[in-house]
């Protein structure tokens, strides 16, 4: 206290201190609750979103990504910073609320707070405060001087964020201002009138204030103690309602985003949650046509996101220039929200967001490659929506002019290229394969242990129907019992699905089920990590599936596969990770493992790997869709296989090698570079002849 008063006791102002504090609490507790009511409002009107069940996997979401600020490091600049200010606001939390007690309390002092503990938070608080107010000169000079590419704006997607960025930052700035010169103010009148001295951590703001105000007279010194009070009261409330009209909503909703975050990779939502797919044609209209079509949780997500950019800033789409930045499909619903859920009068237009603030090709030019969602910090949800935006246009009739034959073909011949069911074992006719391996059908008199199920593309494509021999001679090799559907098998549908064509993907799948279930298989194996993300995810009640670079992988370890050494010493791989093996499975080690246990191969890392591959362009109905873009992903990611000092990219997925070799030639490597699939060079290197020996 500064002559003998704390701020409650006040009485030189309009109003008794007590008063005006207490009216100051009322009118801003009462102003944010009615801010979030209105904000919750388009929450309410939502579709529903299940998100409550498996309380325990939610908490450890919680403790690994909000308390642990898990993401953030990723970015190590920008990730110091928030990580600095969140353990800085989490630590202030305690003091903050204090303060605000004292206004309408004279002598509170928090319980637990009292003597030699108080001592010690109040130091620890003091350097929280402090560092929290540098965090946000840098940020601020960061975002004015050396602003980061990702935070700009391009014309295409509306304005910028940028003064209300800068203008949060300087309000929580004067907050700590506030805060430590009412500590410093108090200190420094304490000691004038030799009471018993709060001491204040040695160069911290608030002590450095002190210092400053040593020889200030005692008058002065009860005007800053009050008026810091009353700057500190004020700032507090104007900013805590204040924030959900800017990008910091996310400092009051992030931790309830991260709760019900989706809690399975590689998963795709229904078009209703609670209508079974039995009941699909009962729904009237399927996926998000207006803002109302979006779930709630959805619209926690545009709330929830910090404009940071991070997700633009990996997605491929956005950085080959397609006109999708995943960012701003969020900024855009957010600012949507807030003119048509206004603070005050009618709510809600219900008109299409295609056309208004979507434009079909952004919607379509997603690979769901899930760059974006592993980069978010808050766990920000893009595949979902834009699947669900797609059924909407599906649903309109607003399928893209080069969709349509693939998806017709589809639907009558169980493959997007429409040939003939009968031909899609026609892999296994090679007559040089044929003297090495047979390959049964399973399903009529042959029955298998193992099912190889193959998919479109490799039972089709002349190029890739060598991932389909080489796997079943990998499997042969190993002394599987394996067999494939044959002409029963159909295209997972995994494609179809991601493109909106829900009832297709039904269709499908319910095909390949009734076949997988009479063959009798006890496992199932694929070379196509779509095919594998189907039947994992997509598929219900199937025996387990692996990829083949996990059955070579256990192979590998268990002896059963050996490998010759690699004959050219010379030549340099890298490995691509496929999104659907990676990102939505996280398979990164099994291929890996297995191109380091062939002697002789020098391998490098591309420097967006693992979780941070960079798509190479879309597989499945992305081959026959036409985006805008300046550069194709698949040349790109070519490019960074060089930059690596590679000659030989691998894959394990046959939509990255058609991608791959397609932009070799783009490119103009040939010659230069070469593209593999993981099981023909895994065929090629085994050593058949030195185990057959032994
Ligand atoms: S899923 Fe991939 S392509 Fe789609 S928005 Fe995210 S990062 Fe971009
Ligand atoms: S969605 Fe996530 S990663 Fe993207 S800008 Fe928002 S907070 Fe950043």
């Amino acid at each position: 206290m500064v002559g003998g008063y704390s701020p409650a006791q006040v009485t030189d102002w309009l109003m008794p201190g007590k008063n005006l504090f207490l009216t100051i609490h009322v009118l801003g507790v009462a102003c944010f609750a009615y801010i979030v009511a209105r904000r919750l409002m388009p929450l309410l009107r939502a579709e529903r979103d299940p998100r409550f069940d498996r309380p325990l996997a939610r908490l450890g979401k919680v403790c690994q990504f909000w308390v642990g600020q898990w993401k953030h490091p990723r970015y190590k600049t920008a990730g110091t910073l928030h990580i600095l200010i969140f353990t800085g606001f989490i630590l202030l939390a305690t003091r903050a609320f204090t303060v605000l007690i004292v206004g309408i309390s004279e002598n509170f002092v928090m319980p637990g707070l009292s003597g030699e503990a108080g001592h010690i938070y109040n130091v620890i608080t003091d350097y929280a405060a402090t560092v929290v107010f540098l965090c946000m000169a840098v940020a601020v000079i960061r975002r004015m001087l050396f602003r980061p590419a990702r935070y700009e704006v391009p014309a295409r997607f509306g304005k910028g964020h940028k003064a209300d960025a800068i203008f949060l930052l300087a309000l929580i700035a004067i907050l700590m201002v506030a805060d430590s010169l009412f500590a410093a103010a108090k200190s420094a009148g304490q000691s004038q009138q030799g009471q018993p001295l709060e001491s204040l951590a040695v160069l911290s703001l608030p002590w450095l204030l002190q210092v400053a105000l040593a020889s200030a007279s005692l008058p002065t010194l009860g005007n800053l103690y009050f008026g810091a009070y009353l700057l500190h009261e004020v700032t507090f409330y104007f900013l805590l309602c204040y924030r959900p009209f800017g990008i910091q909503f996310h400092v009051e909703t992030s931790l309830f985003n991260i709760y019900f975050a989706k809690l399975d990779h590689g998963t795709l939502k229904p078009v209703k949650w609670g209508v079974s797919d039995e009941h699909l044609d009962q729904v009237k209209s399927f996926g998000v046509k207006t803002f109302e079509n979006f779930t709630w949780k959805h619209i926690l997500d545009f709330y929830s996101c910090a404009d940071c950019g991070r997700c633009s800033d990996n997605c491929p789409a956005d950085t080959v220039g397609r006109p999708l930045s995943p960012r701003f499909i969020t900024i855009k619903a957010r600012d949507y929200a807030y003119r048509h859920y206004p603070m005050f009068g009618g709510v809600a237009n219900g008109k299409p967001l295609i056309g208004d603030i979507y434009s079909e090709d952004e919607i379509w030019s997603c690979t769901t490659c899930g760059a974006c969602e592993e980069e978010c910090p808050l766990l920000v949800e893009y595949i979902d929506k834009i699947v669900d935006l797609r059924r909407g246009l599906v649903d309109d009739g607003k399928v893209p002019q080069s969709l349509q034959k693939p998806l017709k073909a589809l639907e009558s011949r169980g493959n997007p290229y429409g040939k003939m069911e009968k031909k899609r074992s026609d892999w296994v006719n090679a007559k040089e394969f044929q003297q090495v391996c047979c390959v049964k059908t399973v399903g009529k008199s042959d029955v298998a242990e193992m099912l190889y199920f193959v998919d479109s593309i490799t039972s089709y494509d002349a190029r890739m129907q060598s991932i389909a021999r080489a796997t079943a001679k990998i499997l042969d090799h190993s002394g599987e019992n394996f067999g494939i559907l044959g002409a029963a098998e159909k295209d997972s549908g995994h494609e179809a699905r991601r493109f909106g064509e829900e009832l297709l993907f039904t269709a499908l799948r319910d095909r390949n089920v009734e076949a997988i279930k009479a063959s009798g298989v006890k496992r199932i194996v694929t070379a196509d990590p779509h095919a594998f993300n189907a039947l994992k995810h997509d598929y219900k009640d199937m025996p387990p599936v692996e990829h083949i670079s996990q059955f070579i992988a256990r192979e590998v370890k268990a002896g059963t596969i050996k490998f010759n050494p690699l004959e050219n010493g010379k030549d340099v791989y890298t490995y691509h990770d496929p999104c659907y093996l990676g990102r939505h499975n996280q398979v990164y080690d099994d291929p890996r493992d297995v191109l380091d246990a062939i002697p002789g191969l020098k391998r490098v890392e591309m420097t967006r790997s693992r979780d941070r591959s960079f798509c190479c362009g879309g597989g499945g109905l992305m081959l026959f869709y036409e985006p805008k873009e300046e550069q194709r992903m698949s040349v790109k990611r070519v490019q960074m296989a060089v930059d690596a000092g590679a000659n030989v990219i691998v894959t394990a997925c046959p939509f990255c090698m058609t991608n791959m070799e397609d932009a070799i030639k783009v490119a103009g490597l040939e010659g230069k570079m070469t593209a593999i699939d993981l099981t023909e060079l895994v065929d090629q290197q085994i050593a058949r002849e030195a185990q057959k020996a032994a």
